[in-house]
């Protein structure tokens, strides 16, 4: 007989988990999202965590493997005949007002080649040099330039994901569920039973987890970017992290996201804030002036799920072998998400990872409060 396994939540860690798994013909898999507030359609998409300031060496080992990760992903997609791929390594560039703090940068990066060579080239470019790669730029920074850098679409990604898991004898359902308890899944009025249920509710994990006992610290951030359709020749821009809040993406087509807000204080509130986004369109023509010149295209709002640590987490619940949780994957969780999805999957498939994942562990940030 089949092994049963139910998927709650079909954002990038849930829909990756759900495809390598069902690669295998020995279980039968379900995959219900509610598809509200994802924050992996809603990603901006920068995959390089090797220029990031932060101290925390945990989110660094695990980010730096997710970034890496994504070539083995596109791989796959690539075996599976998918030609159209929704990750592109563009490279990315840093922006910093003064010379001093671009070395700055650039050492850190330098360092974190060691154990991580998919960075590839680290190049400091001056102004003028700036504008061979980024022409829109006004010619007043100094970057750094990393190869390996790249950019993804995380709606078109999921798209291609739950595609193939479809095709691999899959089954998605699109609503809200519940849980009964640890083995029980409330489905409208019926009650589902698995082997293995993967709660991958990203930011909304307490609302699963709190019904049957559990607190769990994870809290909502929402985010808000937008999209210009430009006439510019956008197709190999590297992405462009300036100094401050904003990022700026160049995709095919002319397409430019900019993005995006952190905002620690509205819930789960998906409302369009007409001044934030201002204060975003505002803040990127400091660094491309140009960008004035087109109107917003499209806009798009998410919640990310954020721990106390700002680490993310991941693994089995204490004393319940079969439920699988992951949660708290914050502002980069397009980055390692896709691993820690593959990560699950391959545990459950019994085969080995070669990473361990002790950090990450669940709990410490779950504790059954009552029965
Ligand atoms: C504006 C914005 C910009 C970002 N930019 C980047 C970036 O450039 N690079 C990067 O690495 N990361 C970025 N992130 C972060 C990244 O998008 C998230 O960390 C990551 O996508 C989280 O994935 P997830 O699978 O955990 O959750 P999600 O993608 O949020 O998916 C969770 C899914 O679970 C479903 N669900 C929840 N509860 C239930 C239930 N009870 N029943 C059924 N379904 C349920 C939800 O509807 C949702 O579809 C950004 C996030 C935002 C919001």
């Amino acid at each position: 007989m089949k092994k049963e396994i139910i998927i709650i939540g079909g954002g990038i860690v849930g829909s990756t988990a759900a495809y390598y798994l069902s690669k295998s013909p020995d279980l039968s898999i379900r995959l219900v999202d509610e598809g509200i507030g994802t924050a992996t359609r809603a990603a901006a998409g920068i995959i390089c965590p090797w220029m990031a300031q932060k101290k925390n060496k945990d989110w660094y080992r695990l980010t730096s493997s997710g970034a890496g990760f994504y070539r083995q992903l596109m791989a796959d997609l690539r075996a599976d005949g998918i030609n159209d791929l929704p990750f592109q390594v563009t490279g990315t560039i840093g922006l910093k007002s003064r010379k001093d703090l671009i070395e700055k940068v650039e050492k850190i990066a330098l360092d974190r080649r060691e154990d991580a060579p998919v960075i590839g080239q680290i190049q400091q470019l001056e102004k003028e040099e700036l504008l061979d790669y980024l022409p829109l730029l006004k010619d007043e920074f100094f970057g750094l330039h990393l190869e390996g850098g790249g950019r993804v679409d995380g709606g078109k990604l999921l798209d291609i994901l739950h595609q193939q898991f479809l095709e691999n004898g899959g089954q998605i359902f699109r609503q809200k569920v519940g849980l009964k308890d640890e083995q029980t899944v409330l489905v409208g009025q019926e009650e589902w039973t698995a082997d293995h249920i993967l709660l991958t509710a990203g930011a909304w994990l307490p609302d699963l987890l709190g019904p049957i006992g559990y607190q769990v610290d994870v809290r909502p951030q929402k985010g808000q970017l937008f999209e210009l359709d430009t006439h510019f020749d956008t197709e190999n821009w590297p992405v462009c992290m300036p100094y401050g809040e904003i990022d700026i993406l160049p995709f095919s087509q002319g397409r430019i996201i900019v993005g995006a807000t952190h905002e620690d204080d509205m819930g789960y509130d998906l409302e369009l804030d007409p001044d934030k986004i201002q204060a975003m369109r505002d803040r990127s023509q400091e660094f491309m002036p140009q960008l004035a010149d087109f109107p917003i295209a499209r806009t798009r709002i998410g919640t990310r799920a954020y721990t106390s640590t700002y680490s993310p987490f991941y693994g089995q619940v204490a004393d319940q072998n079969h439920l699988w949780v992951t949660s708290g994957l914050g502002s980069t969780g397009l980055t390692n998400g896709p691993y820690i999805g593959w990560q699950i999957a391959m545990e459950i498939l019994g085969k080995e990872t070669n990473f361990d994942r002790t950090a990450y562990t669940p709990d410490n940030y779950i504790t059954k409060v009552k029965n």
